[in-house]
């Protein structure tokens, strides 16, 4: 079955593959090797309105909806898994401030990150809280007309070049006394701290955000005091479509490489595409990409059609990036050796690969999320 798209579905996903087949897929694989942020490509998308896809135009965003979005980010993750999880960082970050933003927090805030001005962040985790956000220390304490916050987050994507972050930060000792914040590049207080090294993803910007005695306006507080951790969940349900999305571009990268490579390499006589281990390999690849394919665009649609789509996010995103990470493995198989060396792009999608089972909640986190979901039913 081949759920239909749209023309205009059909079109963005045609722009998104010339523009990372043409810009980003000759460039990859030196900003990856020299673990380069690769600012122009990345400004490029934001002009070309990839930065605000579920945004209204009246927002400055291109409105193109999240099917468009996760066919768009698709491609892109074919050519460079570093470029689309920045992508879809920024596009993460967007959904909180137009869901909960008033309107003059999203003209100021909004409007310049969905019109590709600047690229957002998503600063959630701490030290001593991943996949629990209700054991986060970072403190915003009010004093007269401002918040005082302290703290430090880990592992924060495009933290070094965000022009704007959305911060979960303590107000209360609750368990759920958690308020979000919108911190602009250049507040008072404000660091960027250790530069993670990774073991892929190495054009991706990852640090470590310090809030020192930083000062926030009230006017900066996300929707409500105490509303942190409702944000933040409903931001990662459309995230995790996303990251779905970018497993499933990758998936489509494996089948084509470990295929090509099928056809030109010969062993005992024949292109090794004639032996049947070999076949079984593309096979199951051929399958895992359709499969995965379909429970992204499922849960894209439902976000489209504004349904509840918590399950269906996390299902597409435990299935695509578990799929993503045997398909990985078996196309580096295809390749011997040869695949284990940098010289192959297949290297660097293992290396990619291995994230997307952790980041914007593990995979023991959906299957948490998916069963607390079928219980209620
Ligand atoms: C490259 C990269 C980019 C990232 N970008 C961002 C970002 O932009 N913003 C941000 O806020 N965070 C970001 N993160 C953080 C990421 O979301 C966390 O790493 C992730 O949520 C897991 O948290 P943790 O690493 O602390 O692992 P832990 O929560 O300590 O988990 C360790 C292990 O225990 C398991 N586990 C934990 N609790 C349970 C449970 N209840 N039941 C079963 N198993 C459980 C986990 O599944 C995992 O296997 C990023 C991480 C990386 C590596």
């Amino acid at each position: 079955m081949k759920p239909l798209l749209t023309q205009e579905q059909m079109m963005i996903r045609e722009m998104a593959h010339e523009f990372a087949r043409t810009e980003i897929e000759p460039f990859a694989q030196e900003y990856n090797l020299k673990g380069e942020f690769p600012e122009a490509i990345i400004g490029k998308l934001g002009r070309l309105g990839l930065f605000g896809m579920m945004v209204p135009e009246r927002y400055g965003g291109s409105e193109a909806g999240a099917v468009s979005y996760s066919l768009a980010l698709q491609e892109i993750a074919y050519s460079c898994a570093s470029v689309a999880v920045t992508l879809s960082v920024t596009n993460l970050t967007a959904e909180p401030l137009l869901n909960f933003a008033t309107e003059a927090q999203k003209e100021k805030f909004l409007r310049p990150l969905a019109s590709g001005e600047h690229i957002g962040a998503f600063a959630l985790t701490e030290l001593e809280a991943g996949s629990d956000p209700s054991a986060l220390k970072t403190s915003a304490v009010k004093r007269g007309g401002r918040y005082i916050v302290n703290g430090a987050k880990q592992f924060i994507t495009n933290g070094a070049y965000a022009g704007v972050i959305i911060l979960i930060a303590r107000t209360s000792p609750e368990k759920n006394g958690l308020t979000a914040f919108i911190v602009p590049k250049g507040a008072r207080g404000l660091k960027v701290g250790k530069d993670e090294k990774k073991m892929g993803l190495n054009a991706s910007n990852t640090v470590e955000i310090l809030f020192e005695d930083c000062e926030l306006p009230e006017d900066l507080v996300l929707g409500k005091e105490g509303m942190g951790l409702k944000i933040a969940l409903s931001a990662l349900d459309s995230g995790r479509i996303g990251i779905a999305s970018q497993a499933v571009g990758m998936i489509r990268a494996c089948l084509h490489e470990a295929l090509e490579y099928s056809k030109e390499r010969k062993q005992f006589g024949k292109a090794i595409i004639k032996h049947q281990s070999i076949r079984n390999m593309l096979a199951d690849i051929a399958v895992d990409y359709e499969a995965a394919g379909l429970l992204v665009l499922n849960a894209a649609s439902l976000k489209d059609d504004r349904k509840s789509l918590s399950m269906e996010a996390s299902m597409a995103k435990l299935f695509a990036t578990e799929a993503l990470n045997r398909c990985a493995y078996k196309a580096l198989q295809v390749f011997g050796g040869y695949g284990y060396t940098k010289d192959y792009k297949i290297e660097r999608i293992y290396r990619d690969a291995r994230v997307t089972t952790i980041y914007e909640g593990t995979s023991e986190i959906q299957r948490m999320v998916i069963a607390r979901e079928l219980e209620k039913m």
